[in-house]
């Protein structure tokens, strides 16, 4: 049995036990701030992610199955409390899988994994059924109500940015329904997952419940967990292109999706907005996490009084950030996750230029003179000049980087905001009460903040409207994905 949890080598995590996988494959994880080998990950094969599958299907209908709602809601509290006592470790976990800085890590994203999992045991608690009183043909009467079942084996497809956080957003909700799960990280990210598991066995999780497999998308284990046939329901955090993908294998025996997507996301500064917090917001949303957050700004659209200032602030801030690893001395900003995305981002870099873009900071990568080197750290980068049309515009690129624009009236912004295939979230900065109730609403996205981002209640509705996501989760919404409603008719 391979143990845990930073550890040089990784199994997969089947029916309560770390296993090799039988694939005979493995991967190596690569640390985003040194570029070297921190771990070797085993990769499902076929086989293995049978394997899993099948032991969260035999778990439905083992003592999880025949749980009380109030047991199991106890459990993934005892969960939660467990993850805040190993917090250190999930801290640790994380940074080695994504070098963000330790500050970020502590704040945002390990707090979340406990949160998810007291958040849905209070609500599933709560969880109500409708009723409805019936007149039946013979002058007689009837009742109907409604109960939710659990939906069956879940696949929890993850993606790297925000690993704890984003799976366990999934995994959380998928339990206090009383599914099973079956995970599959990022393959660039496998470290929380994996880690995880120990914690459901230390609370008494039942066996079987919560299964983890390793491996890529096409042609490994992503691949083959959409494909399985005893999956009931599959949730997905991770690129547009990889959704579609994922939705023609869901295809194959009807399986319900949930999918939260990519973004190109706008932020509206008008000359109204209380400027320091503008951007202060702005710097927030376009650089936290290295500008790897779906939520994060890419298109910033300033109201032209305030233009000019706006730029030459936002400069100057994000000429302030300091990029290093986890632990550097005052660290800001952390490096992309890996060598393939920087290579992305830096192609976008190299495109704005094409375009005839102006850059007003960055464009390029940082040297340092030490190990930071071999990591993947960018320079954060902000753009002007650029065509409505620019690919800089339209794509998500996911790095550390905007472009600013003028724009003269509220029609134009929101007509500009709207532009986008993408409509996951918005930040709308005005101290005009009445502008940011108009605004808000005609914004074609599924989250708008006004002199805010990613500020978040859990049990508010989450997702994308357009290429940016199908469904919504959070609160009542995940209850909704995570069961099977049967109504029930009682003659009387
Ligand atoms: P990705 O789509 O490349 O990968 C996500 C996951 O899907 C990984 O676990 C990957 O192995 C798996 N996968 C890839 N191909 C697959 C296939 N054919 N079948 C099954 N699984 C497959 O995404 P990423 O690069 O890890 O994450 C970044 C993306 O995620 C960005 O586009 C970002 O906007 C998006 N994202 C969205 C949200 C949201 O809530 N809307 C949140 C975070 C990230």
């Amino acid at each position: 049995m391979l143990q845990q949890p930073i550890l040089p080598e990784h199994g997969l995590f089947i029916d309560g036990a770390y296993v090799p996988a039988t694939s005979g494959r493995t991967f190596q994880k690569i640390s985003p701030v040194s570029g070297r080998v921190i771990a070797t990950v085993h990769e499902a094969g076929r086989d293995d992610v049978d394997r899993a599958v099948r032991a969260a299907k035999a778990a439905l209908s083992g003592p999880w199955g025949k749980m009380s709602v109030a047991e199991r809601a106890g459990l993934l509290q005892d969960l939660s409390q467990a993850i805040n006592a190993r917090f250190d470790d999930f801290l640790e976990a994380e940074i080695a899988d994504t070098g963000k800085p330790r500050s970020l890590a502590r704040l945002v994203d390990i707090p979340r994994g406990g949160a998810n999992f007291a958040t849905f045991a209070d609500m599933i608690k709560n969880l109500g059924a409708e009723f409805f009183e019936t007149a039946t043909p013979d002058g007689g009467r009837a009742i109907n109500y409604g109960v939710h079942r659990p939906k069956g084996v879940i696949a929890v497809i993850s993606p790297w940015n925000l690993p704890l956080l984003l799976m366990t957003w999934k995994v959380g909700p998928a339990l206090a329904c009383g599914n099973t799960v079956v995970v599959k990280p990022s393959e660039i990210t496998p470290h929380t997952a994996t880690l995880l598991g120990e914690v459901m066995n230390a609370v008494g999780i039942p066996k079987g419940v919560y299964n983890v497999i390793h491996g890529f998308g096409p042609n490994s284990a992503g691949e083959f967990l959409t494909q399985h046939p005893l999956v009931d329901g599959i949730t997905f955090t991770g690129e547009t292109r990889t959704g579609e993908a994922i939705m023609k294998q869901a295809a194959i025996g009807l399986r319900d999706i949930s999918f939260e997507l990519g973004g190109k996301n706008a932020a509206i500064v008008f000359a109204d907005a209380d400027l320091d917090k503008a951007v202060a917001g702005t710097m927030q949303s376009v650089f936290s996490n290295c500008g790897q957050v779906c939520l994060g700004t890419e298109r910033v659209y300033v109201e032209r009084p305030v233009y000019e200032e706006f730029v030459s602030r936002l400069k100057g801030a994000a000429e302030g950030l300091v990029l290093g690893g986890p632990d550097t001395q005052g660290v800001s900003m952390g490096p992309l996750v890996s060598e393939e995305h920087r290579d992305k981002v830096l192609s976008y870099y190299r495109l704005a230029e094409e375009e005839g873009a102006t850059v007003v900071t960055g464009g390029g990568v940082p040297q340092f003179g030490d190990e930071r080197d071999g990591g993947f750290f960018i320079q954060p980068t902000i753009w002007t000049d650029l065509a409505d049309t620019s690919p800089i515009i339209r794509e998500e690129i996911f790095g550390p980087c905007c472009h600013i624009r003028p724009f003269d009236s509220e029609e134009e912004v929101i007509a500009l905001a709207n532009d986008s295939d993408y409509g996951l979230c918005s930040a709308i900065w005005t101290e005009n009460l009445s502008r940011a109730h108009r605004v808000a609403p005609q914004i074609e996205v599924g989250l708008v903040w006004v002199n805010s981002w990613f500020l978040r209640d859990l049990r508010t509705a989450f997702g994308g409207s357009k290429k940016s996501g199908i469904g919504r989760e959070g609160g009542e919404h995940s209850l909704e994905f995570y069961t099977e409603r049967a109504n029930i008719c009682v003659k009387l």
